[in-house]
Protein backbone atom coordinates (compact mmCIF):
# COMPACT_ATOMS: atom_id res chain seq x y z
CA UNK A 1 0.00 0.00 0.00
CA UNK A 2 3.02 2.25 0.61
CA UNK A 3 3.71 2.34 -3.00
CA UNK A 4 0.33 3.17 -4.18
CA UNK A 5 0.04 5.92 -1.65
CA UNK A 6 3.21 7.33 -3.24
CA UNK A 7 2.26 6.83 -6.75
CA UNK A 8 -1.23 8.74 -5.94
CA UNK A 9 0.72 11.82 -4.08
CA UNK A 10 3.05 11.78 -6.80
CA UNK A 11 0.46 11.44 -9.44
CA UNK A 12 -1.53 14.56 -8.15
CA UNK A 13 -0.54 18.30 -7.57
CA UNK A 14 -2.31 17.58 -3.74
CA UNK A 15 -4.69 14.98 -2.83
CA UNK A 16 -6.87 14.72 0.16
CA UNK A 17 -6.25 11.74 2.77
CA UNK A 18 -9.91 11.04 1.66
CA UNK A 19 -9.10 10.78 -1.58
CA UNK A 20 -6.94 8.40 -0.94
CA UNK A 21 -8.28 6.12 1.56
CA UNK A 22 -11.51 6.21 -1.23
CA UNK A 23 -9.10 5.50 -3.83
CA UNK A 24 -7.54 2.33 -2.29
CA UNK A 25 -10.33 1.18 0.62
CA UNK A 26 -8.45 2.04 3.35
CA UNK A 27 -9.09 3.14 6.72
CA UNK A 28 -8.00 7.35 7.76
CA UNK A 29 -5.84 6.10 9.98
CA UNK A 30 -3.88 3.97 8.20
CA UNK A 31 -3.19 6.59 5.38
CA UNK A 32 -1.87 8.80 7.89
CA UNK A 33 0.24 6.20 9.44
CA UNK A 34 1.72 5.43 6.31
CA UNK A 35 2.26 8.87 4.73
CA UNK A 36 3.97 9.23 8.43
CA UNK A 37 6.40 6.98 7.82
CA UNK A 38 7.31 8.08 4.31
CA UNK A 39 7.95 11.95 5.91
CA UNK A 40 9.77 9.80 8.49
CA UNK A 41 12.16 8.71 5.41
CA UNK A 42 12.60 11.62 3.78
CA UNK A 43 9.84 12.23 1.81
CA UNK A 44 8.99 16.26 1.64
CA UNK A 45 5.29 15.61 1.94
CA UNK A 46 2.81 18.48 3.40
CA UNK A 47 -0.43 18.56 4.16
CA UNK A 48 -2.20 21.90 2.67
CA UNK A 49 -5.69 22.78 4.08
CA UNK A 50 -7.40 22.81 0.26
CA UNK A 51 -5.17 20.58 -1.81
CA UNK A 52 -4.24 17.84 0.91
CA UNK A 53 -0.87 16.27 0.43
CA UNK A 54 1.92 17.44 -1.66
CA UNK A 55 4.98 15.91 -2.50
CA UNK A 56 7.70 18.51 -3.12
CA UNK A 57 11.00 16.52 -3.06
CA UNK A 58 11.67 12.87 -2.59
CA UNK A 59 14.83 11.09 -1.60
CA UNK A 60 17.34 9.14 -3.94
CA UNK A 61 16.01 5.80 -2.91
CA UNK A 62 16.01 2.71 -4.91
CA UNK A 63 13.13 0.87 -2.55
CA UNK A 64 10.68 -1.34 -3.45
CA UNK A 65 8.03 1.13 -2.81
CA UNK A 66 9.47 4.16 -4.63
CA UNK A 67 10.27 2.25 -7.90
CA UNK A 68 6.84 0.77 -7.64
CA UNK A 69 5.38 4.28 -7.67
CA UNK A 70 7.49 5.23 -10.06
CA UNK A 71 6.88 2.88 -12.85
CA UNK A 72 4.73 3.08 -16.21
CA UNK A 73 5.50 -0.28 -17.36
CA UNK A 74 3.12 -2.89 -18.07
CA UNK A 75 4.84 -5.98 -16.17
CA UNK A 76 8.44 -5.09 -15.63
CA UNK A 77 9.54 -4.00 -12.39
CA UNK A 78 5.76 -3.61 -11.46
CA UNK A 79 6.85 -6.11 -8.78
CA UNK A 80 10.42 -4.98 -6.65
CA UNK A 81 11.86 -6.92 -4.13
CA UNK A 82 14.27 -4.46 -2.32
CA UNK A 83 17.34 -5.78 -0.64
CA UNK A 84 19.52 -3.36 1.75
CA UNK A 85 21.94 -5.78 1.66
CA UNK A 86 22.49 -9.03 -0.18
CA UNK A 87 25.10 -11.84 -1.81
CA UNK A 88 23.77 -11.93 -5.34
CA UNK A 89 20.37 -10.43 -6.79
CA UNK A 90 20.74 -13.38 -9.47
CA UNK A 91 20.45 -15.86 -6.28
CA UNK A 92 17.42 -14.11 -4.78
CA UNK A 93 15.71 -13.20 -8.35
CA UNK A 94 16.32 -17.37 -8.70
CA UNK A 95 14.79 -17.98 -5.33
CA UNK A 96 11.21 -15.91 -5.54
CA UNK A 97 11.46 -17.73 -9.46
CA UNK A 98 10.85 -20.75 -7.78
CA UNK A 99 8.48 -19.70 -5.08
CA UNK A 100 6.23 -18.98 -8.34
CA UNK A 101 6.52 -15.41 -8.53
CA UNK A 102 5.29 -13.51 -11.87
CA UNK A 103 6.51 -12.62 -14.88
CA UNK A 104 8.50 -9.19 -14.31
CA UNK A 105 9.45 -9.08 -10.73
CA UNK A 106 12.49 -6.99 -9.99
CA UNK A 107 15.10 -7.53 -7.18
CA UNK A 108 17.03 -4.35 -6.54
CA UNK A 109 19.64 -4.12 -3.80
CA UNK A 110 21.65 -1.42 -2.28
CA UNK A 111 24.55 -3.49 -2.00
CA UNK A 112 25.32 -6.67 -3.42
CA UNK A 113 28.25 -8.06 -1.50
CA UNK A 114 29.17 -11.47 -3.98
CA UNK A 115 28.25 -10.83 -7.72
CA UNK A 116 29.36 -12.18 -10.33
CA UNK A 117 29.96 -12.29 -13.86
CA UNK A 118 29.79 -15.04 -16.85
CA UNK A 119 31.78 -17.94 -15.84
CA UNK A 120 32.24 -17.97 -12.40
CA UNK A 121 34.11 -14.21 -12.68
CA UNK A 122 33.44 -11.69 -10.25
CA UNK A 123 31.58 -8.47 -9.68
CA UNK A 124 32.60 -5.43 -7.76
CA UNK A 125 30.23 -3.05 -6.32
CA UNK A 126 29.78 -0.42 -3.94
CA UNK A 127 27.55 0.33 -1.04
CA UNK A 128 24.65 2.27 -1.91
CA UNK A 129 26.30 3.79 -5.17
CA UNK A 130 25.99 1.01 -7.68
CA UNK A 131 22.95 -0.33 -8.98
CA UNK A 132 22.62 -4.42 -9.13
CA UNK A 133 19.36 -5.73 -9.93
CA UNK A 134 17.49 -8.83 -11.44
CA UNK A 135 14.71 -9.01 -13.56
CA UNK A 136 12.61 -12.26 -13.62
CA UNK A 137 11.12 -13.52 -17.09
CA UNK A 138 9.28 -16.37 -18.06
CA UNK A 139 9.40 -16.44 -21.49
CA UNK A 140 7.06 -17.92 -24.13
CA UNK A 141 10.17 -18.90 -26.91
CA UNK A 142 11.74 -21.85 -26.71
CA UNK A 143 14.78 -22.74 -24.70
CA UNK A 144 17.42 -21.88 -27.55
CA UNK A 145 15.89 -18.70 -27.56
CA UNK A 146 16.23 -17.29 -24.65
CA UNK A 147 20.12 -16.60 -24.60
CA UNK A 148 19.04 -13.35 -27.05
CA UNK A 149 17.24 -11.79 -24.08
CA UNK A 150 21.02 -10.78 -23.16
CA UNK A 151 21.17 -8.92 -26.18
CA UNK A 152 17.51 -7.50 -25.63
CA UNK A 153 18.84 -6.14 -21.93
CA UNK A 154 22.13 -4.74 -23.58
CA UNK A 155 19.99 -2.52 -26.15
CA UNK A 156 17.75 -1.11 -23.49
CA UNK A 157 20.66 -0.12 -20.69
CA UNK A 158 23.02 1.26 -23.95
CA UNK A 159 19.81 3.63 -25.07
CA UNK A 160 19.50 4.49 -21.32
CA UNK A 161 22.72 5.56 -20.14
CA UNK A 162 23.26 7.16 -23.72
CA UNK A 163 20.39 9.62 -23.73
CA UNK A 164 21.35 10.45 -19.75
CA UNK A 165 24.76 10.71 -20.65
CA UNK A 166 24.83 11.57 -23.59
CA UNK A 167 28.59 10.52 -24.15
CA UNK A 168 29.73 8.04 -26.17
CA UNK A 169 27.76 4.34 -25.43
CA UNK A 170 29.18 1.37 -27.14
CA UNK A 171 28.20 -2.47 -26.61
CA UNK A 172 30.61 -4.85 -26.22
CA UNK A 173 29.25 -7.91 -27.63
CA UNK A 174 26.94 -9.69 -26.31
CA UNK A 175 26.96 -8.46 -22.63
CA UNK A 176 28.76 -5.39 -21.76
CA UNK A 177 28.26 -1.45 -22.03
CA UNK A 178 31.27 1.05 -22.18
CA UNK A 179 31.01 4.65 -21.63
CA UNK A 180 34.27 6.18 -23.20
CA UNK A 181 35.16 2.28 -23.49
CA UNK A 182 35.17 1.79 -20.12
CA UNK A 183 32.71 -1.03 -19.16
CA UNK A 184 30.10 0.52 -16.67
CA UNK A 185 27.31 -2.28 -17.14
CA UNK A 186 27.75 -6.17 -16.93
CA UNK A 187 24.77 -8.22 -17.95
CA UNK A 188 24.38 -12.07 -16.72
CA UNK A 189 21.71 -14.05 -17.49
CA UNK A 190 21.27 -17.39 -16.26
CA UNK A 191 18.14 -20.38 -16.70
CA UNK A 192 16.29 -22.59 -15.96
CA UNK A 193 14.76 -25.25 -18.70
CA UNK A 194 13.35 -28.08 -19.53
CA UNK A 195 13.93 -29.96 -22.35
CA UNK A 196 11.47 -27.95 -24.65
CA UNK A 197 10.27 -25.17 -22.00
CA UNK A 198 11.89 -22.04 -20.40
CA UNK A 199 10.87 -22.31 -16.75
CA UNK A 200 12.28 -18.76 -16.53
CA UNK A 201 15.22 -16.53 -16.94
CA UNK A 202 16.96 -14.05 -14.82
CA UNK A 203 18.99 -10.97 -16.49
CA UNK A 204 20.80 -9.77 -14.04
CA UNK A 205 22.19 -5.80 -14.46
CA UNK A 206 25.40 -4.07 -12.75
CA UNK A 207 26.04 -0.38 -13.40
CA UNK A 208 28.66 1.86 -12.11
CA UNK A 209 27.00 4.59 -11.46
CA UNK A 210 27.96 7.28 -8.65
CA UNK A 211 31.10 5.12 -7.53
CA UNK A 212 34.36 5.68 -8.27
CA UNK A 213 36.59 2.74 -6.58
CA UNK A 214 37.91 -0.22 -8.07
CA UNK A 215 40.13 -2.64 -7.82
CA UNK A 216 43.60 -2.35 -9.41
CA UNK A 217 42.93 -5.11 -11.54
CA UNK A 218 39.10 -4.21 -12.66
CA UNK A 219 39.90 -0.50 -12.97
CA UNK A 220 42.11 -1.00 -16.07
CA UNK A 221 38.96 -2.13 -18.10
CA UNK A 222 36.33 -0.28 -15.94
CA UNK A 223 35.06 3.03 -14.83
CA UNK A 224 31.34 4.77 -13.68
CA UNK A 225 29.00 7.06 -14.73
CA UNK A 226 30.36 9.71 -12.46
CA UNK A 227 34.08 9.15 -13.50
CA UNK A 228 33.03 9.32 -17.18
CA UNK A 229 30.85 12.40 -16.78
CA UNK A 230 31.67 14.09 -13.59
CA UNK A 231 27.69 14.15 -12.43
CA UNK A 232 25.71 11.71 -10.04
CA UNK A 233 22.85 10.45 -11.32
CA UNK A 234 20.01 8.85 -9.46
CA UNK A 235 19.70 5.34 -9.75
CA UNK A 236 16.11 5.04 -9.93
CA UNK A 237 15.99 7.42 -13.15
CA UNK A 238 18.33 4.70 -14.28
CA UNK A 239 16.29 1.66 -13.06
CA UNK A 240 12.82 2.92 -13.94
CA UNK A 241 13.90 4.08 -17.87
CA UNK A 242 15.69 -0.06 -18.11
CA UNK A 243 12.61 -1.27 -17.21
CA UNK A 244 10.82 0.48 -19.83
CA UNK A 245 12.73 0.36 -22.84
CA UNK A 246 13.74 -3.55 -21.97
CA UNK A 247 9.60 -4.47 -21.77
CA UNK A 248 9.23 -2.35 -24.88
CA UNK A 249 11.93 -4.13 -26.93
CA UNK A 250 11.18 -7.75 -24.84
CA UNK A 251 7.59 -7.69 -26.09
CA UNK A 252 8.71 -7.30 -29.58
CA UNK A 253 11.20 -9.74 -29.25
CA UNK A 254 8.70 -12.26 -28.30
CA UNK A 255 6.35 -11.33 -30.84
CA UNK A 256 8.70 -11.96 -33.41
CA UNK A 257 10.72 -14.74 -31.86
CA UNK A 258 13.98 -13.23 -32.84
CA UNK A 259 16.14 -9.96 -32.83
CA UNK A 260 15.91 -9.50 -36.66
CA UNK A 261 14.01 -6.23 -35.39
CA UNK A 262 16.89 -4.67 -33.28
CA UNK A 263 19.80 -5.96 -35.33
CA UNK A 264 21.04 -2.25 -36.50
CA UNK A 265 19.82 -0.39 -33.41
CA UNK A 266 22.11 -3.51 -31.67
CA UNK A 267 25.14 -3.03 -34.35
CA UNK A 268 24.73 0.87 -34.18
CA UNK A 269 26.05 0.44 -30.42
CA UNK A 270 28.74 -2.57 -31.19
CA UNK A 271 32.12 -1.13 -30.39
CA UNK A 272 33.62 -4.67 -32.47
CA UNK A 273 31.46 -3.73 -35.48
CA UNK A 274 34.15 -3.88 -38.10
CA UNK A 275 36.83 -3.78 -36.05
CA UNK A 276 39.61 -6.66 -35.45
CA UNK A 277 38.89 -9.16 -32.91
CA UNK A 278 39.97 -12.09 -30.67
CA UNK A 279 37.75 -14.68 -30.34
CA UNK A 280 38.59 -16.52 -26.86
CA UNK A 281 36.49 -19.97 -27.74
CA UNK A 282 37.52 -22.71 -25.71
CA UNK A 283 37.79 -25.12 -28.95
CA UNK A 284 40.06 -22.62 -30.54
CA UNK A 285 41.21 -18.98 -30.01
CA UNK A 286 40.86 -16.85 -33.72
CA UNK A 287 41.16 -13.89 -35.35
CA UNK A 288 39.06 -11.48 -37.60
CA UNK A 289 36.57 -8.74 -38.31
CA UNK A 290 33.69 -8.43 -36.77
CA UNK A 291 30.81 -7.82 -39.21
CA UNK A 292 27.72 -7.30 -36.36
CA UNK A 293 25.30 -9.50 -35.01
CA UNK A 294 22.71 -11.85 -36.98
CA UNK A 295 19.01 -12.57 -36.49
CA UNK A 296 19.56 -14.77 -33.66
CA UNK A 297 22.24 -12.42 -31.65
CA UNK A 298 25.45 -14.27 -32.79
CA UNK A 299 28.37 -12.10 -33.73
CA UNK A 300 29.62 -12.50 -37.58
CA UNK A 301 33.30 -12.91 -37.86
CA UNK A 302 35.46 -12.87 -40.98
CA UNK A 303 38.36 -14.80 -40.52
CA UNK A 304 41.60 -13.77 -42.22
CA UNK A 305 41.04 -16.54 -45.21
CA UNK A 306 37.96 -14.95 -45.96
CA UNK A 307 35.30 -17.06 -44.54
CA UNK A 308 33.01 -16.01 -41.86
CA UNK A 309 31.80 -17.47 -38.91
CA UNK A 310 28.78 -17.22 -36.40
CA UNK A 311 30.03 -16.78 -33.07
CA UNK A 312 27.70 -18.07 -30.62
CA UNK A 313 27.81 -16.02 -26.91
CA UNK A 314 27.34 -19.32 -24.50
CA UNK A 315 31.67 -19.94 -23.42
CA UNK A 316 32.82 -17.52 -25.63
CA UNK A 317 34.63 -14.28 -25.26
CA UNK A 318 35.74 -11.63 -27.52
CA UNK A 319 38.58 -9.17 -27.33
CA UNK A 320 39.86 -6.34 -29.16
CA UNK A 321 43.16 -7.03 -30.66
CA UNK A 322 44.98 -5.08 -28.63
CA UNK A 323 42.80 -5.16 -25.47
CA UNK A 324 39.57 -5.15 -23.61
CA UNK A 325 38.18 -3.54 -27.14
P1 LIG B 1 33.13 -11.42 -21.48
O1 LIG B 1 33.66 -10.69 -22.63
O2 LIG B 1 33.29 -12.88 -21.59
O3 LIG B 1 31.77 -10.98 -21.07
P2 LIG B 1 34.07 -10.07 -19.14
O4 LIG B 1 35.45 -9.98 -18.57
O5 LIG B 1 33.45 -8.82 -19.59
O6 LIG B 1 34.15 -11.07 -20.33
P3 LIG B 1 31.81 -10.66 -17.41
O7 LIG B 1 31.42 -11.96 -16.90
O8 LIG B 1 30.87 -9.92 -18.30
O9 LIG B 1 33.19 -10.86 -18.11
O10 LIG B 1 32.10 -9.74 -16.16
C1 LIG B 1 33.01 -10.12 -15.15
C2 LIG B 1 34.28 -9.31 -15.27
O11 LIG B 1 33.98 -7.92 -15.20
C3 LIG B 1 35.28 -9.53 -14.14
O12 LIG B 1 36.15 -10.57 -14.45
C4 LIG B 1 36.02 -8.19 -14.04
O13 LIG B 1 37.07 -8.13 -14.97
C5 LIG B 1 34.99 -7.20 -14.51
N1 LIG B 1 34.33 -6.47 -13.40
C6 LIG B 1 34.09 -6.84 -12.13
N2 LIG B 1 33.43 -5.90 -11.46
C7 LIG B 1 33.22 -4.88 -12.33
C8 LIG B 1 32.57 -3.63 -12.25
N3 LIG B 1 31.98 -3.19 -11.15
N4 LIG B 1 32.57 -2.87 -13.36
C9 LIG B 1 33.14 -3.27 -14.51
N5 LIG B 1 33.75 -4.45 -14.66
C10 LIG B 1 33.80 -5.25 -13.59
Amino acid sequence: MKAEILRLIRANDGITCRQICEKLHMSKGAVERIVAQLVAEGYDIEEDEEKGYVMYSYPEFITSHELMSRVTTKWAGRTVYFRKETASTNEDAAELAGEGKEHGTLVVTDYQTAGHGRCGRGWEAEQGDSIAMTLLLRPKVKPDKASMITLVMALAVADVLSKLTEETVKIKWPNDILVNNKKVCGILTQMDTKPDKVNYVIVGVGINVNNCIFSPEVSKIASSLLNETGNKYSRADIIIGIMDHFEYYYDMFEEIGDLSFMVSMYDGYLVNKDKEVRVLDPKGEFTGTADGINDYGELIVQKEDGSFTRVDSGEVSVRGIYGYV
